[in-house]
């Protein structure tokens, strides 16, 4: 029979475990595990601290004696990996922090995961600067948060794990300060739309410090942290999270002749096999391909290490499974908003010098004469051919299913025609007749063949006055309590009879509230011969994004 080794028992490492057992009742499989705790959930954290979960034991998913029972999996907590011999297939383990045995291996899946980043700043050492990665990391943060005399929080990195931090934190009662050194947070999405999840913390009392890194820490006293930025801007907290993004907890094969990549991820081919013999790599820790642009990228999410760790599993069972590559599908939660996103944004694409299309829709989150639709805004990224890209999603209610439908569009390779044309569940509490999924690819449709063009926030900013004019098409009142400057306003049902207004030599920008009105009166004017082109998003797009 075959001995497996596993290194690491969280999300990869767990889920090759119990996978292998199903396939092989023979195999000796044994989990090495540095902390105390095996298989938790990471996801869970922050809302244990936050409260929402209330139950600390909620969050230890499996233990290693349910392990053994059910799976005949021999779990070894509080050791640590020390050193990987592939020539001779043995593992070098250290227990408790003291003494150190070998385990010879047929197998070895490695699942080290990521670990957080900490910059070597002045100050950094003080005890008030915690990360977040695993249980004990929790309980170190729950206990300080629990103290009356922790009010103020900043959180240092506008991530997924920051933000989610930030947003617990705050409904918790404290003060939160949110610091990134980028002009914005969650960096999957793009600069345009993201203004959307940043103005639902600040209406929830955080403050964003944005585009201004720290520069140093120093301390008042043992429980007050100072903050001074690149700035010059110092302030204070009782508390700070420092979530600035993760790096491979690969330091222990340094010199196991694993190949690493330059970040020091393991590099795997597609049945997730490293460059040495037996000794395959998931989860966090490895380099995979992108599944949109097929780069080499890192995607350190729970839903990839999951299905990395049954693919190396199978494969050592003698099933042929591969691993595609991971499109970054993402999603979060920020007070009553939801933002999420997955496959490639415009950011990406422009630094791979990828051309691409966007476009934006509001639609309601179900039909609007049933109480309690939402807007929601899809944005949505396609090439010249209409195959879709990326989508970025924000809302209330129904974004979720709305960026799955298009998650799984792209993992088909689906077009924009395919949007037009999938038959979705409706019935008026739930969504439209045409979707939003739909009506984004309507719009892109449009788009692409010419019946209604598409313009952006740089056409309006760029624009030369000279050859082009700018209409916005809503109502006067709606002009009135806003408009982007310069336009002239001829409300849409007007638009007929006041055509000899606009001038036919020029370029005309059309913009509405949300785009839709100007797509009518893009079909109007293109139909009398006019040059012409409708915002996309509308007027709501260029106000946020402003
Ligand atoms: P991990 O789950 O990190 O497991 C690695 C394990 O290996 C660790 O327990 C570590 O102690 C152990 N280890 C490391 N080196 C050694 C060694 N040398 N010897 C022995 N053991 C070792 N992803 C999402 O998709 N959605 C979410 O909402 C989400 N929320 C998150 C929230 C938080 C706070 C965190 C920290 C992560 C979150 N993630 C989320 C990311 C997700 O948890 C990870 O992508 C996933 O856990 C990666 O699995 P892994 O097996 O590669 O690594």
């Amino acid at each position: 029979s075959k001995k497996v080794i596993i290194v690491g028992g969280v999300a990869g490492g767990a889920s090759a475990a119990t996978r292998l057992r199903r396939l092989d009742e023979r195999a000796e499989i044994i989990i090495i595990e540095r902390d105390e705790y095996i298989s938790y959930a990471n996801c869970g954290l922050p809302y244990y601290i936050g409260g929402t979960i209330q139950e600390r034991s909620k969050l230890l998913v499996q233990t290693p004696e349910m392990m053994k029972k059910r799976s005949r999996i021999d779990v070894r907590v509080n050791s640590e990996a020390v050193k990987i011999n592939t020539l001779d297939r043995i593992v070098t383990i250290q227990q408790n922090g003291q003494e150190t045995y070998e385990e010879n291996y047929d197998f070895l899946i490695l699942s080290p995961g990521a670990k957080p980043i900490r910059p070597s700043l002045e100050g950094i050492d003080h005890p008030r600067i915690l990360s977040l990665r695993n249980i004990p990391d929790t309980d170190r943060l729950k206990s300080m948060v629990d103290l009356d005399t922790v009010k103020t929080v900043t959180v240092i990195g506008g991530g997924f794990i920051g933000v989610e931090m930030a947003e617990v934190l705050t409904e918790r009662g404290l003060k939160v300060t949110l610091v990134e050194a980028a002009p914005h947070i969650l960096a999957p999405f793009d600069d345009d739309v993201v203004p959307i999840a940043e103005k639902e913390m600040q209406d929830h009392g955080i403050r964003l410090l944005l585009g201004d890194p720290v520069a140093k820490f120093g301390s008042a006293d043992d429980n007050t942290v100072e903050i001074t930025l690149k700035s010059g801007y110092t302030h204070q907290a009782d508390l700070v999270v420092l979530a600035i993004g993760v790096a491979p907890d690969t330091a222990f094969l340094q010199d196991s002749g694993i190949k690493l990549g330059p970040k020091g991820h393991i590099l795997v081919n597609e049945h997730l096999q490293t460059n040495c013999d037996g000794v395959y790599a998931v989860g966090d820790a490895i380099e995979i391909s992108d599944w949109v642009t097929r780069i080499q990228t890192a995607v350190p999410l729970a839903g990839p290490a999951n299905k990395q760790g049954r693919i190396a599993a199978d494969h050592i069972a003698g099933l042929p499974s591969r691993y595609a590559g991971a499109q970054g599908t993402s999603i979060l939660k920020i007070f009553g908003l939801t933002a999420a996103s997955t496959g490639s944004n415009e950011r990406t694409l422009r630094r791979l010098g990828i051309p691409y299309h966007a476009a934006l829709v509001h639609p309601g989150s179900h039909a609007g004469y049933y109480p309690g639709a939402e807007p929601l805004t899809l944005k949505l990224i396609y090439d010249d051919q209409g195959k879709v890209l990326g989508a970025q999603g924000f809302g209330y209610d129904g974004v979720d299913k709305r960026i799955d439908v298009l998650a799984t569009v792209i993992r088909l390779k689906g077009t924009i025609h395919d949007l037009t044309e999938l038959e979705l569940a409706y019935a008026p509490p739930y969504s439209s007749a045409k979707d939003p999924v739909n009506m984004a690819g309507f719009v892109a449709q449009n788009d692409l063949n010419g019946m209604s063009p598409l313009i952006h926030l740089t056409d309006i900013h760029d624009r030369d006055p000279e050859s082009t004019m700018l209409l916005d098409v809503r109502s006067p009142q709606e002009y009135a309590t806003g408009h982007i400057s310069e336009a002239v306003n001829i409300p849409l049902d007007e638009l007929r009879e006041r055509i000899q207004e606009l001038d036919s030599s020029k370029k005309l920008l059309v913009y509405c509230q949300v785009g839709f009105r100007g797509y009518t009166a893009v079909r109007i004017l293109r139909q009398q011969g006019f040059d012409v082109a409708n915002l996309t998003g509308g007027y709501k797009y260029y106000k946020a994004a402003s």
